[in-house]
Parts: structure tokens; sequence; C-alpha cells
């Protein structure tokens, strides 16, 4: 693959695309970075493309967590990043599901991938341009709402990545999913 018109941002999954999906991960020290992706973010930040990650925490819902510890994980990571040298520059989470177990929570929202509510809120927060954004996940439902807004779609292989790969021929926009082994290959496209 030749070289890409370089993002102005790229809206990311969390769990599976930049730490390891350690399954309804609750506790800062749960995360374990992907290899490669802090280095990545150093890059990104010096290319000047702002990392917005997207996440479903539908363990809030489920009563396994309050949106404090997905804050405490967020706030961790945001620091990993910064010594790293690199950057998140913002996060947004959807805490909710349809069959939760905590009534504020339990709904059929905007929000939850694959709805654009993070994508749509991301992009007016930012002012961004979709069709000068990528998204980057490990499940199609990561990919979709952006793919729907113009946006460029990269399908890493951690997380569920290698099982969703057996699905993307079925998904409406196959042919425009990028499979990338993990999330720093994006950099040798840029
Ligand atoms: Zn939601």
């Amino acid at each position: 693959m030749g070289k890409l018109v370089k993002p102005e941002a790229i809206l990311c999954d969390r769990d599976g695309t930049l730490i390891q999906d350690c399954h309804f991960l609750r506790t800062p020290d749960q995360i374990e970075w992907i290899p490669g992706v802090l280095a990545a973010l150093k890059i990104l930040k010096e290319l000047q493309i702002k990392v917005l990650v997207l996440t479903n925490q539908s363990g809030v819902a489920r009563g396994y967590f309050p949106e404090e510890a997905v804050n405490a994980v967020n706030d961790k990571m945001r620091r990993d990043a910064e010594a790293a040298t690199g950057a998140i520059a913002d996060f947004y989470f959807c805490p909710h599901h349809p069959q939760g177990q905590v009534i504020q929570y339990t709904c059929v929202c905007e929000c939850r991938k694959p709805s654009p509510g993070l994508f749509l809120q991301a992009i007016a927060d930012r002012s961004l341009d979709p069709t000068r954004c990528w998204a980057i996940g490990d499940r199609l439902r990561d990919l979709e709402p952006g793919l729907q807004l113009g946006m460029k779609a990269f399908l890493v292989k951690t997380g569920y990545g290698i099982q969703e790969q057996q699905d993307l021929s079925k998904s409406l926009f196959s042919e425009q999913i990028t499979v990338v082994s993990s999330l720093p290959e994006i950099i040798d496209l840029i």
C-alpha cells in the first residue's frame, strides 16, 4: 500500500486496539499497552495528528464498575501517553447497554458503537472533517460508523481483530477496510 494523505485525526478504539482486551477491564493496573502503540502515539503527536479514543464501556450498565472507574483507566492511559511524549487528545465512552443491570444506563442509546453518537460528538467538539479522519479498531463496529461518515478505516488484528476479519466479507464496507497487524503499522502508511 502506498502513502496516504495525512489524517487530521484518528478516532481509535481502546480495548484490543490501544491496550490489551482484558474482558471488562476496570482498574488502571490492568492496563497493558499493545506493543509499539506508545511509540506510535509519540510519532502521531510529532505529525500533529490528534488521537481521540472512542470506547463502548457497557460494564457500567452491567453493574461491573462505575463511570469513575472508566475515567480512572482513561486518565492513566493519558498520563502513560504523555510520559511517552505522545498524546491522547480526548476520550469518549458509552456506558449504556440495552440489557444492563443499572437502570440509569439501561437503554438503546445513540452512542454505543456501531451507532455513530461518539463519532458525531468527537467530530463536533473538534470541528473535524470526517473525510480527513481515520477510524481504527479491532471490531467492525468500531469502523462502520466512521465509514458511514466518510472516514478511512483500519481493522487491527490485535484484540478481536482476527475473529472479526473472518466476518469482513459480510460487511457492506469490506472493500473499504484495510487490515493491519496492529495500530503502529498505520504509521508506515502516512
Ligand atoms: Zn450509549
